[in-house]
Formats: C-alpha cells, structure tokens, sequence
C-alpha cells in the first residue's frame, strides 16, 4: 500500500455510499468494503475494510505495538491525517486479526451519502462481527 494515484468515487451516483476523511474529505473506503467493526486488546474501536484508497503508510519506520500486534499507522494521502493501522504482525491466538488487514477509526471519517456528509457509523449488518469486548 504505497502511494498511489487517486482515486475518486463517482459522486454522481446516489447509491454508492462512501466514508471520507474528517479533515480533507479525501475518499477513502466504499461501505460496501466495510468488513467488520473490530475493537483490539487496547480499546480502540475501528472499522475493518476489505479496500482502502488514498491512503499510505510507511512500514518499515512506523511500526508499533496496538494491544498484542504489531501495526503501522496510516495516514490520509490528502492531509496527512491519522486514520487508522494496518496489521504487520498479528498474534495468532486473535481470531479476528489478521496480516496486512486495515483498520481505520470511523471517528476520523465521515460518510458520505449523495450529497449529505454525515457521521461515520458502522453498517448495521456488519456490527455484531469479530467485536470481542
Ligand atoms: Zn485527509
């Protein structure tokens, strides 16, 4: 997950639902990715996506410890936010974790709906997944 082009979702189309970061408004995950909503050993709630855009991380110097694994920050391609992590190493006893997954903290995104920017808030069919506190 380097630095990549940029991507934009096709805001024309009413149906497609998107998260947004907080800061820039920068696109960076569709709902339909929203995999589960996942809460690590440390307490921090966050949304796991399948796909991620504009967004990067820098591994080899940004690696560190979130409960029992060890992540990388990610940040916002557009302003340098911090939005979430992706895992490195996982600890294998965790039955949610799992290498290269992405985490990002839907209190730094917002969700864009048409033409509505509202709160960030987690796909109701997803929620009761993998939340183990
Ligand atoms: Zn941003």
């Amino acid at each position: 997950m380097g630095k990549s082009f940029h991507v934009e979702f096709d805001v024309s189309d009413p149906s497609l639902r998107f998260y947004v970061c907080c800061i820039c408004q920068n696109h960076v995950a569709l709902t339909q990715d929203f995999s589960l909503n996942y809460t690590p050993a440390t307490g921090v709630t966050g949304g796991v996506f399948d796909k991620v855009v504009n967004v990067h991380v820098n591994e080899a110097e940004q690696q560190r410890q979130l409960g029992l694994h060890t992540v990388a920050d990610v940040y916002c391609n557009k302003c340098e936010n911090l939005l979430g992590w992706k895992f490195i190493e996982v600890f294998e006893e965790d039955p949610v974790a799992r290498k290269d997954m992405v985490m990002l903290q839907m209190g730094k995104l917002q969700e864009r709906n048409g033409n509505q920017i509202e709160e960030a808030v987690e796909p109701i069919t997803n929620t009761a997944t993998g939340n183990r506190q």
